[in-house]
């Protein structure tokens, strides 16, 4: 069997992929990304925050995005029953994008890679990453097509962006267990024709319905907008009948939007995501490296997942960039640490948000601008920035917050 040289192998090629195809093919190295799929294909993860424009602005991809006309994201907003708090990223803690896109991900993901195949980025497409042989800091990758012909691929490093296919943590063995809650989701896409005019028909919203259960609203500029729940895996399963009988009973959860999208047919039959959360007992290794969900995923509550995505393939190819071009890197240190300081953040904010603390703050009687603007800045991605007090001390400052908030509720009820 003939193989294949190249520098860098990506597998998949989502945000994550894209980016760093992006980023390595400017430099000059020969790049292949092997995807399992033929593009348009489904995805979920459409609500954006404004962190990964700054990632996508880096590699070249804003002309091609612009002219896409995606819904434009300058906030989100949070519904408690009649409660409501509006974020909006132009008031923000930290410098950086005050808006982004919510986007049907078939479209924009494949925006990127006609984009690179512009470029002349060689993508496979309809290839599945079936092994890797790592030795060395070598590795043999064999792929498969359709038919099920295989081949091989050499390459001084490869980056696993295969998203929820953990195609590294399978074959390596470096899953663990999460320790965010274990959640489950349901969606699909509607087309709403009910959409109110104005500001309401287009804005997100997290409608939460109990303190572990919401439904998003994410409004496409197409005319379509993805509807969805995410609760604990037991509660969702405890609705009967099948996937599209479980989300219309449970739409009848939302009192404000219950209406807009009550009997209006579901593009495609609901999918179900179940025990969301994934983790890796090790970010890297001789010769590869975990980016995007591959990585590390969550919750979908904050819309952390592209920007993760972006974040770390970004960042991912600045080092392969150096450690091929002769310098020394210092993955620990540079990678892995710099990645989980900002997982860790946003997991703080994904657990108290599942505590109810971050709940009570949110859906406060009196709103602090100041605490308002720095909490903004971590829902936008912005989690690095440690003057913002909200990412410096995450792990108290929420609780101390929160707790503050009850006792002038309490106090206000004497
Ligand atoms: P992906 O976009 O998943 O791309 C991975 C690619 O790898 C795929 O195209 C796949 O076909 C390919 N692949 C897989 N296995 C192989 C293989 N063996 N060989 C070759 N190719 C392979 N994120 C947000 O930012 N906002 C949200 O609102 C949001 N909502 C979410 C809601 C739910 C219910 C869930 C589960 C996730 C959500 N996410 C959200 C997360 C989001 O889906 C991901 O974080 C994002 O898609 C990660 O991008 P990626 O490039 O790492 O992987």
């Amino acid at each position: 069997m003939s193989i294949e040289h190249v520098d860098i192998l990506i597998i998949g090629a989502g945000p994550s992929g894209a980016v760093a195809a992006a980023y390595l093919h400017d430099k000059g190295f020969k790049v292949k990304v092997v995807e399992r799929n033929s593009f348009p294909r489904f995805v979920i993860g459409e609500s954006l925050i404004p962190r990964c424009m700054d990632h996508f602005d880096a590699v070249g991809f804003m002309p091609c995005l612009e002219k896409k006309g995606f819904e434009v994201k300058t906030g989100a907003r949070f519904l408690q029953g009649e409660k409501v708090c509006e974020f909006d990223f132009s008031k923000k803690h930290t410098d950086g994008w005050d808006w982004t896109w919510q986007v049907p991900r078939a479209e924009f993901d494949k925006t990127l890679t006609d984009e690179l195949e512009r470029w002349g980025v060689d993508i496979a497409f309809e290839k599945e990453v079936v092994d890797v042989k790592l030795t060395n800091g070598k590795s043999i990758t064999t792929i498969k097509n359709k038919k099920g012909d295989t081949s091989e691929i050499e390459a001084k490093f490869i980056i696993d962006s295969s998203g929820f296919g953990r195609v590294l943590p399978r074959l390596l063995h470096l899953d663990k267990p999460s320790e965010i809650p274990k959640h489950s989701s349901i969606f699909t896409h509607v087309k709403d024709s009910r959409r109110p005019e104005g500001w309401e028909g287009h804005r997100i919203t997290f409608d939460i319905v109990s303190r572990e259960t919401w439904l998003w609203v994410i409004p496409f500029s197409n005319g379509y907008t993805s509807i969805g729940y995410v609760g604990p895996t037991a509660y969702l399963e405890s609705f009967g009948g099948n996937a599209e009988d479980k989300l219309r009973e449970m739409m009848k959860l939302s009192n404000h939007y219950h209406d807009r999208f009550s009997g209006l047919p579901f593009e495609f039959e609901p999918k179900m995501i179940k025990n969301i959360a994934k983790s890796v007992t090790q970010l890297y290794g001789d010769g590869y490296v975990l980016t995007g969900n591959s990585a590390e995923f969550l919750d979908p509550v904050f819309s952390s997942g592209v920007t993760f995505a972006t974040e770390s393939a970004h960042l991912a190819a600045k080092l392969i960039t150096k450690e091929l071009q002769g310098e020394a890197v210092d993955w620990e240190t540079d990678y892995s640490k710099y990645i989980l300081e900002g997982v860790n953040v946003f997991s703080t904010y994904v657990k108290e948000w599942y505590t109810g603390n971050l709940q009570k703050i949110f859906f406060a009687d009196s709103e602090n601008p100041i605490i308002k603007s720095q909490i903004c800045a971590v829902l936008a991605g912005y989690v690095w920035d440690k003057t913002n007090p909200f990412v410096k001390n995450h792990h108290r400052l929420v609780k101390t917050v929160a707790r503050i908030t009850e006792m002038e509720k309490e106090n206000a009820s004497k």
